[in-house]
């Protein structure tokens, strides 16, 4: 010990990093690699999770105690997560660790995204630690301001290579951000700069997308490059990140996972986390796999990863292997055998599996009700506890569907009884709606628990619903929709039930449904109970209170709630200050019309595109919202590597990624677009006029105005602020469009419904709706760079795309700037949409076939997409006047998702 004390104080002067727990640890040169222990963090162990939600902090210490005695030289804590106290967990657990000097023996590393919660754990830590991380992701100034606080508590601190811009992915990006954070860090606030931890991102290799072919080669060359030219600095990675893509194939990833770290400690990385138990020895790696493994990390051959996936699959961990994991568990008792189908979502097997199960029942309704129930139980469960996801979930309902179609011949057959059902659920779009991926997937998820789901489809009427929940007798109503017309006929509805004094419980979902909504709107208008529910898990526990048999106080607590919830938002929304909108019309957005630039499009008038080549959507696709379908959550690409979905995201963007393959490939969907340019000026300080070439008006959109009492120097917005009025006598333009890649869904979805392969068919229309938006995504930046072409100097990637960074703006209606649906059908008639493309409009005004776009162009450089608030009585008024249709009407349309 003392030798290693004189140790610190003489490298000192050789500003090498210095941490201590109980001991100190010097990284020098000789130190080689720093191992850190991530066992002890949330996001990353589900153990450990558990054990800190449970508040099991004793076992918590063992796995911390266990990460030193395997050899851990820092140890990682992190408390990362939506349901913890962060906080308190993290000076908690650092609390404890204090006085457990065999684990206090090693320097800690503060792991979190939340700054309190690094500053909590700074407050209590013992020795000198290390902050994982900071970045300059929010600017210089936040970096400064966390930066001065961890130098001021004493500690090290790792630096992301993430900027405002996102996060490095290049060898120019690494150095460019490493280079600014350390100059920052060194001269403006006099970090020690052998305490400065650079992480430059390791990222998977060999995924088979191009842009990830030199992630491994750019890491090395940008660690070299920081070791050699900013003095002192340390680097550190996540190695296991590199093998992603090679997920249950162990040999594979361990072979990767030695030669990444044997190179990366040889560029100059001396710290990282390195998971023990999946490394090989480097020089004990198979040449020929080193070899493969060496070339796609050094980018040296063109099929490099070709040849190291063919390879994989040769080695332990595949084809070979899973054939001996499967037909191991083929040798488990039958009753195992189905269960593990359908939790795993196999269905190869199932009616070999079914069979045995049949011919040893003495009815083959005894199958469902035993030994496939069993195994959806255990379903159920692990959903529930957040084991499985709505994925796994929909697949495991593929396999139950099989089994059920084929034991259906022998049940009719003997005649010996019906399937016993939890209850029976009666499932509809309502009328004027055509969506259902929300409905389709809640319903198999219901289907899943042993309900009898009576699914009426789409565009249901009133009176079919009313109809069809008496004779079948169903126990629960689910009424669904997605635009806002679609809150109005919900509402409807449940007056009709009334009237009909249905004795049903009616459950609410849908996108732009709401609790607000249900309470305010539907709740007050149905005797019986109404609940508000928006995904599949929430659905199933509902269900199950409903329909206990003593479910008496669940139903007058939803009760409650809902009054209490309706009470509390008229509240709120009755102290809002708003302006009449002669106050608002008043201050407008002005713009100075004579000095603004307006460009002429290249090409005035209508333009069809027929037979569009779906091939080029596929760059222009935002992911998030398609895994946001499946219940989900996060961005994408990062939500591949998120530590509680991430496994779920990859299989699913996989199936997604197959089926996109197929539908380009053999051109199963069609896309059609239809967009015009026109002269436009803005009239009657709201009205946008769209003239002809010879002047004659031939269209006027009406667009509504924001009424909120505004902070001095704020406008009152309507889009019509961003058109040149027509008295400044300046001529400007606006378009619009409507796009479609629906044309084929049904049929397709239909083919897969009938193999009943649900996964599949809700998958179709998940990806036609993510087609759809990639077209509007597309032709907008066509309309922007060539159509119109008023920007020509555009270089916008994707992912700037979906943040809308370009000029210009595509507002929807239906959408917060414009929530009148009832414009739709004035682009309908100006585009003539339905004889050129197809595209019918429905009494709601949703767009057949679902899979579509429809919006407006504009072009000024100050036009911004932004929410309309609340429309008051006059300005409902106002518009029904110059729409032409009655003050009820007007309300109808305007104001479904509102209070009043
Ligand atoms: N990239 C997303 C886009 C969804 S938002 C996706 O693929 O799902 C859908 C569209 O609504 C936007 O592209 C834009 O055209 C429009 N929009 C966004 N905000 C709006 C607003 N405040 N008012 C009107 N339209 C808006």
């Amino acid at each position: 010990m003392s030798d290693t004390k004189y140790q610190t104080l003489n490298t000192k002067h050789q500003k090498y990093l210095t941490l201590s727990g109980l001991e100190p640890l010097v990284v020098t040169p000789e130190s080689n690699f720093i191992n850190v222990g991530e066992r002890t963090n949330v996001t990353g162990s589900r153990k450990f999770l558990r054990l800190i939600k449970e508040g099991n902090y004793n076992e918590a210490l063992e796995v911390a105690r266990h990460q030193v005695e395997g050899g851990a030289q820092i140890l990682d804590v992190n408390m990362d997560e939506g349901m913890l106290d962060g906080v308190f967990a993290m000076t908690k657990f650092l609390n404890l660790i204090a006085s457990e000097p065999d684990i206090a023996r090693i320097p800690i590393m503060i792991d979190s995204s939340k700054w309190e919660i690094i500053e909590a754990g700074l407050k209590v830590v013992q020795g000198k630690s290390v902050v994982n991380s900071i970045s300059l992701k929010e600017g210089e100034a936040e970096f400064i301001h966390h930066a001065k606080l961890v130098k001021r508590y004493g500690a090290a601190v790792i630096v992301m290579a993430f900027d405002e811009k996102g996060q490095a992915d290049t060898y120019e990006r690494r150095i460019e951000i490493c280079k600014r954070s350390y100059d920052i860090l060194v001269n403006q606030v006099n970090f020690p700069p052998q305490d400065i931890i650079f992480d430059p991102n390791i990222f998977p290799v060999a995924t088979g997308m191009e842009e990830h072919r030199k992630n491994a080669l750019d890491f090395f060359m940008a660690t070299k490059w920081i070791r050699e030219n900013l003095p002192y600095a340390n680097v550190s990675g996540g190695v296991s990140n590199v093998s992603f893509s090679f997920r249950g194939n162990d040999t594979v990833r361990e072979a990767m996972h030695a030669s990444f770290l044997y190179h990366a400690i040889q560029h100059g990385m001396n710290l990282g986390i390195v998971n023990p138990a999946l490394i090989e020895v480097y020089d004990e790696i198979d040449n020929q796999l080193l070899e493969l493994v060496e070339d796609v990390f050094f980018d040296r051959r063109e099929d490099a990863t070709e040849r190291l996936l063919d390879f994989a699959e040769t080695v332990k961990g595949n084809k070979k292997d899973i054939e001996a994991t499967v037909l191991e568990w083929r040798e488990h008792p039958l009753q195992e055998r189905i269960t593990h189908a359908l939790v795993k979502g196999i269905d190869t097997f199932i009616i070999e599996d079914i069979e045995e199960a049949r011919l040893a029942s003495s009815k083959p309704i005894e199958v469902i009700e035993g030994h496939l129930m069993i195994g959806m139980n255990v379903v159920g469960d692990l959903f529930g506890s957040g084991k499985m996801f709505l994925p796994q979930v929909v697949k495991s309902a593929r396999v139950m569907k099989k089994a059920v179609a084929y034991l259906q011949p022998f049940i009719e057959a003997e005649k010996d009884g019906k399937q016993e059902f939890a209850g029976k659920i009666l499932m509809a779009t309502v009328k004027g709606d055509v969506h259902d991926i929300g409905k389709n997937i809640v319903s198999v998820v219901l289907g899943c628990n042993n309900y009898e789901i009576v699914d009426l489809g789409v565009m249901v009427a009133p009176e079919k619903i009313i109809e069809t929940a008496i004779r079948e007798n169903v126990d629960i109503i689910g009424l669904s929709g997605l635009i806002t017309p679609s809150l109005d006929e919900m509402s409807f509805v449940s007056k009709e039930m009334e009237k009909k004094n249905l004795d049903i419980p009616l459950i609410i979902g849908g996108a732009t449904t709401s609790r607000a909504h249900t309470s305010v709107k539907i709740a007050p208008n149905y005797k019986h109970t109404v609940v508000h529910i928006n995904d599949a898990s929430r659905a199933v526990t509902v269900v199950g209170n409903l329909l206990k048999k003593d479910n008496g106080v669940f139903k007058e607590e939803i009760r409650e709630e809902y009054e209490k919830f309706r009470n509390q938002f008229l509240k709120r929304t009755r102290e809002k200050e708003y302006l009449t909108i002669e106050e608002a019309r008043k201050n407008n957005f002005r713009i100075d019309w004579n000095i603004t630039e307006i460009v002429k499009p290249k090409q005035l008038g209508i333009q069809v595109l027929e037979d569009f080549d779906l091939r080029k959507l596929e760059d222009y696709i935002d992911w998030s919202p398609f895994f946001r379908s499946w219940d989900l959550h996060g961005r994408y690409p990062n939500i591949l590597e998120d530590a509680v979905v991430g496994e779920q995201a990859r299989e699913l963007f996989k199936d997604a990624n197959l089926l996109l393959k197929r539908i380009i490939d053999d051109e199963l969907l069609k896309a059609k677009a239809v967009f015009g340019l026109f002269l436009a000026n803005t009239v009657n300080d709201d009205d946008i006029e769209i003239q002809d070439s010879n002047g004659k008006i031939v269209s006027t959109f009406l667009t509504l105005r924001q009424q909120s009492k505004k902070a001095s120097g704020k406008p009152n917005l309507a889009l019509a602020d961003f058109i040149a009025p027509k008295e400044t006598g300046i001529q400007d333009y606006m378009g619009c469009f409507c796009v479609s890649t629906g044309f084929g869904t049904e049929a397709l979805a239909k083919a897969f419904e009938k193999n009943h392969d649900d996964y599949n068919a809700i998958m179709v229309k998940a990806l036609a709706d993510r087609l759809a938006e990639a077209f509007a995504e597309y032709l907008h930046k066509e309309v922007r760079t060539n159509y119109w072409n008023y920007t020509q100097d555009e270089s916008l990637t994707n992912d700037d795309l979906i943040k809308e960074n370009y000029k210009g703006i595509r507002p929807a209606p239906g959408y917060p700037a414009c929530p009148d649906h009832l414009e739709k059908k004035t682009i309908w008639k100006l585009l003539d949409v339905e004889e050129n493309i197809g595209v019918e409009l429905t009494e709601s005004l949703a767009m057949w076939p679902a899979a579509s776009v429809s919006g407006y162009y504009f072009a000024n450089t100050e036009a911004k997409y932004f929410g309309l608030g609340k429309i008051k009585e006059d300005q409902i008024k106002d518009y029904a006047k110059r729409r032409g249709i009655t003050e009820d009407e007007a309300e109808k349309w305007l104001r479904p998702n509102l209070a009043d």
